[in-house]
């Protein structure tokens, strides 16, 4: 079987150099374990900040080893009580054609419920990114205006669905036409491709001549700025990401206008989603359910093919992907 090396570690924005297709035995399962033939698995931007060999909340990938990330796959060989052959399960070991795993260490999906992929993605990690961020930690409320970056992505197309759902007027900002047509299909209230709009906080006080209440943090840089100089007193922000940032080869500069905070007493809350995953009954029975009724829609990026994965991963810093990014194994 195959599977993907950190051969270096990257430094900017990776390269096909940093990963290393690999050709290994499967070992045989021990007790208690299960073979799993993986169907699909995920990119993700946080995998670039564990290709850094510093302390973070996830430790670092190790060289010369396969990477890790979710990914979904079917059991072929169980040793197991609880998981047997056929069950299709989610696990963190993606980045690999098989995986030998101990059978309490993976989740039975139910493929009934959606297509496998979806709990790599809506019914998934970036799904429940987006419905906690709004939910618990900025405490969304019907009425308010929601500003999301990076929102034609995995999660910020489910955020900006999810706050459409919840009653909220919204604001997206992405990088094309083409993916700011697609949010108007999908509900979005005003849209700004931040390529081509010039002064952000212009465009997004044109968008919000009211202000925002709630912004949804993808990006970092100017457009937290840009929300900063727009957003109403006692907003909030969802510290979720800041793709500008994960190549940076400097220390990148603060927002300049960072002391609005104060005067407008705006509360800016970092979020990890793996502190939420208790609440995932309730994430899948309320996405779950607006999934089901077609008030939430999805698109993928596929890529197909295990050598394929790192370009889909080295791709989600260029814009490649509409919707998750995923890679087809089998
Ligand atoms: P996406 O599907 O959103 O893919 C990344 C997207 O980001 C790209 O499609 C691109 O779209 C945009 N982008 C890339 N580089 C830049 C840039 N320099 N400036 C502006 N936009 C850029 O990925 P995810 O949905 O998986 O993740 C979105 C964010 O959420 C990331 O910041 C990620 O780290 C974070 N996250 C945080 C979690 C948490 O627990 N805190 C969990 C999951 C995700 P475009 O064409 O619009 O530029």
């Amino acid at each position: 079987t195959r599977e993907i090396h950190l051969a270096s570690r990257p430094v900017g924005l990776p390269t096909a150099a940093n990963f290393e297709l690999i050709t290994v035995p499967v070992r045989p399962l021990q007790a208690g374990e299960v073979l799993i033939k993986n169907l699909w698995m995920s990119v993700d931007p946080y995998m670039r900040g564990r290709m850094m060999d510093r302390e973070s909340y996830v430790p670092p990938y190790k060289l010369q080893e396969a990477l890790e990330g979710g990914a979904v796959g079917e059991v072929v060989e169980s040793r197991s009580e609880t998981i047997k052959v056929g069950d299709l399960v989610l696990h963190q070991l993606g980045w690999r054609e098989h995986a030998v795993a101990p059978a309490a260490s993976v989740q039975k999906i139910d493929a009934r419920q959606a297509p496998p992929q979806a709990f790599l993605g809506v019914l998934g990690m970036t799904g429940m990114t987006a419905w906690a961020g709004l939910t618990r930690i900025a405490e969304l409320k019907a009425g308010e205006t929601v500003f999301v970056s990076a929102a034609s992505g995995a999660v910020g197309a489910v955020a900006v669905q999810i706050a459409k759902q919840m009653g909220a007027r919204v604001v997206a900002s992405v990088g094309s036409d083409e993916k700011a047509a697609w949010l108007r299909e999908i509900g979005a209230d005003a849209v700004i491709n931040y390529r081509t709009a010039g002064d952000l906080t212009a465009a997004l006080r044109a968008a919000a001549p009211e202000g925002i209440n709630v912004y949804f943090e993808n990006v970092g840089g100017a457009h937290l700025e840009a929300a900063l100089n727009v957003m109403k007193p006692f907003g909030r922000v969802i510290m979720c990401g800041m793709i500008e940032v994960y190549n940076a080869t400097e220390p990148p500069k603060g927002p300049s206008n960072l002391a609005q905070v104060i005067g407008k007493r705006i509360k800016l809350q970092g979020m990890i989603v793996s502190d939420h995953f208790g609440a995932y009954p309730e994430f899948l029975k309320q996405v779950g359910g607006w999934l089901a009724a077609g008030k939430i829609q999805t698109r993928e990026t596929v890529r197909e093919g295990l050598d394929n994965a790192p370009d889909a991963f080295i791709g989600l810093f260029r814009g490649d992907n509409t919707g998750k990014m995923l890679v087809k194994l089998a």
